[in-house]
């Protein structure tokens, strides 16, 4: 079974090189796991968004993306399926500890992608944790060094950072930055500058925004290498 599984691996990423995905509308016919589709199906997600058949195979062909798209077109799956692909195709385990990170603005914007997450994952063996603040800082602390995928609003990441000696981020394999222009609004900027410092160059980065002005624009030349624009224009 293991090396049927590894044999599954090594195809999609042989299928993921090349980006030429981009006319997929079925999650069926992206080159994505078996158990990334079991959680899609079972969440009865069919037809890809515009977003998502744009970002995704960029995602998964590893380049650096930068989404822009309206509220409700779906960003989240956009992020999320590539988070699990990249894992899974690095045969992330439990021992392998932090690798990938999910910034979101809000406490209740960070709690409905968690709930993604867990439903689009569950036949995956990934650990998964919130750091929303909320509860006290030593009983997050115990958790949050032992996850695998940590959804996290920027305040309370760059808290358990300074605070928590057992937690690093020296393995992150994927970086995502969700709802960029709120995170700024709010005065994220330099915690998100303070996080990005932490991380391993070597990795990859998906920023997604609703909007773009100059100081996501800023924000992702400071995080993105070369990136993809996905900008998907809406004609309302
Ligand atoms: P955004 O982050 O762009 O505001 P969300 O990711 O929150 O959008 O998705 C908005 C809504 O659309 C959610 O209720 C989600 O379940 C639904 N949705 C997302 N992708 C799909 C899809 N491919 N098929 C059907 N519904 C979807
Ligand atoms: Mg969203």
């Amino acid at each position: 079974l293991r090396a049927q599984e590894q044999k599954h691996i090594q195809e999609l990423i042989e299928q993921s090189k090349s980006a030429t995905f981009t006319d997929s509308k079925l999650f069926s016919e992206l080159p994505i796991s078996k158990k990334t589709l079991a959680g899609l199906s079972s969440a009865k997600y069919v037809e890809t968004t515009p977003i998502q058949s744009e970002a995704i195979p960029l995602a998964l062909a590893n380049k650096d993306v930068m989404g822009a798209a309206k509220t409700g077109s779906g960003k989240t799956l956009a992020f999320i399926i590539p988070v699990l692909e990249k894992l899974y195709k690095n045969n992330w385990s439990r021992m392998d500890g932090l690798g990938a990170l999910i910034l979101s603005p809000t406490r209740e914007l960070a709690l409905q992608i968690f709930e993604v997450l867990c439903k689009i994952g569950k036949k995956h063996s990934f650990s998964a944790g919130l750091v929303i603040g909320g509860k006290n800082v030593s009983e997050e602390r115990e958790r949050v060094s032992k996850m695998n995928i940590l959804v996290a609003t920027p305040g309370r990441l760059l808290q358990h950072l300074d605070q928590s000696p057992d937690f690093n981020m020296l393995n992150l394999q994927i970086l995502v930055i969700d709802e960029a222009d709120r995170i700024l609004d709010m005065g994220f900027e330099k915690t998100v500058n303070a996080i990005i410092e932490n991380l391993p160059v070597e990795r990859q980065t998906l920023l997604f925004s609703a909007t773009q002005n100059k100081s996501v624009k800023n924000l992702a030349r400071l995080s993105l290498k070369q990136p993809e624009y996905v900008d998907v224009y809406d004609p309302e």
